[in-house]
């Protein structure tokens, strides 16, 4: 009886350790897995440059920044919200997080579920490369009105290429499309099933997502 006692309290010490032992590793595993989520959306000096150098490209004609509605009233509501892509790039150069649009009334769309957000690296990267090689106009970043209020864009993960200019041009064609594939597929960015036709632009995010 005793000896049972005794082997009983060894096991449940063994199994206790155990379970310590597999709480750390669970721990580790998933602040590992959360920090590899993490280290792309956030204020490093490395983001800043980016921002800063597509704010240039911009400055240098390669980027053009489309209204998504071509509607002023709206226009308005979004510089009001900081949340045009100009600003959220400037956030970003400032390493401060870059703001949603939060109120999506008559548009259409949901607002977001966050205020503001950093915009991950990889789409940062991507769009600093995409305008290396081509120039290109993007209609949002984080901002505008999206069709969920979990969409990848408000959570900084999500860029829209927009198929037409303030006048009407087209803007996107079948080379910038395969040089954002290509860029793309080097940065862990990609295109998912909004086009010209469906959608009015061209949306690529982490994933695909
Ligand atoms: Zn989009």
């Amino acid at each position: 009886m005793i000896k049972n006692i005794k082997l009983q309290k060894l096991h449940s010490k063994g199994f206790s350790h155990i379970l310590i032992v597999v709480a750390i590793v669970v721990g580790v595993g998933v602040a590992g897995a959360y920090s590899l989520v993490a280290s792309h959306a956030d204020s490093s000096r490395k983001n800043q440059r980016l921002a800063q150098k597509i704010l240039e490209q911009a400055n240098n004609g390669h980027i053009d920044f489309v209204s998504a509605t071509g509607n002023a009233k709206f226009d308005q509501a979004d510089a009001q919200y900081g949340s045009t892509p100009r600003d959220n790039l400037r956030s970003a150069a400032d390493g401060r997080q870059s703001n949603t649009t939060r109120n999506c009334d008559g548009r259409g769309g949901y607002a977001g579920s966050l205020t503001d957000t950093y915009i991950d690296g990889r789409i940062l990267l991507f769009i600093y490369r995409l305008s290396k090689e081509k120039n290109i106009a993007v209609t949002s970043i984080v901002g505008q009105c999206h069709d969920s209020s979990t969409s990848t864009h408000y959570k900084g993960n999500a860029v829209d290429l927009a198929c037409r200019d303030a006048k009407g041009n087209d803007v996107m064609s079948r080379s910038i499309l395969k040089a954002a594939n290509d860029i793309g597929k080097k940065v862990g960015v990609k295109h998912n099933g909004e086009n010209c036709k469906n959608a009015g632009h061209y949306h690529f995010s982490i994933h695909g997502e």
